[in-house]
């Protein structure tokens, strides 16, 4: 069976790619697999733009049969799916927080990441699942995302940041990643 668009039945399902509810008669993505356990296949449920994110490949797979008029604004989509496509390490991006201790190390840099420093979680898509799979300084995204802008996933995927949070995630990645410290006057 092919990916699909649809909507939700019901307001049961959770997205696969941020964990939160979709809601009752919301447009959902979902991307068909083989089964991991059993035989036939299952099906991921995501809200399409979680999965323009990190499933972005089966995204566009599926975009030029989707019903006309689904989709409320497919070019949003369309473009959120190719822009995480353009590198393999993109849809890792779960969202940023701050360290809760100085325990994980970057996988960028392989330094620690000190406590209350801005890191960026990473999952790996693995047999239907998003593993949880470390962390890099947020002032390591240049290398490890190799220049890619990872502002608009890196936001999607912070759900739990209060305004002023995501507001200085905003301010930081507008700064060039090597510029130095700004100076108070
Ligand atoms: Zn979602
Ligand atoms: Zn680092």
């Amino acid at each position: 069976m092919p990916h699909v668009f649809e909507a939700a039945p019901t307001g049961r399902a959770k997205c696969r790619g941020c964990g939160r509810p979709i809601g009752k008669g919301e447009l959902r993505f979902g991307e068909r697999i083989p089964n991991p356990f059993a035989e036939g296949e299952t099906t991921l449920w995501f809200h399409p733009l979680c999965a323009a994110y990190k499933r972005p490949e089966a995204m566009l797979e599926t975009f030029a049969q989707a019903p006309a008029g689904i989709v409320p604004d497919p070019g949003a989509l369309e473009r959120a799916a190719r822009g995480n496509s353009t590198h393999r390490r993109l849809p890792r991006i779960d969202g940023a927080e701050h360290a809760p201790s100085s325990q994980a190390k970057c996988h960028s840099c392989h330094e620690p990441i000190s406590r209350g420093a801005w890191r960026i979680r990473l999952v790996f898509y693995e047999e239907g699942r998003f593993n949880p799979a470390g962390f890099v300084h947020l002032a390591c995204r240049a290398a490890y995302f190799e220049g890619a802008d990872i502002l608009a996933p890196l936001l999607h995927f912070s759900t739990d940041l209060s305004d002023e949070e995501r507001a200085e995630l905003v301010r930081t990645c507008g700064d060039a990643a090597d510029a130095p410290p700004r100076q108070q006057s």
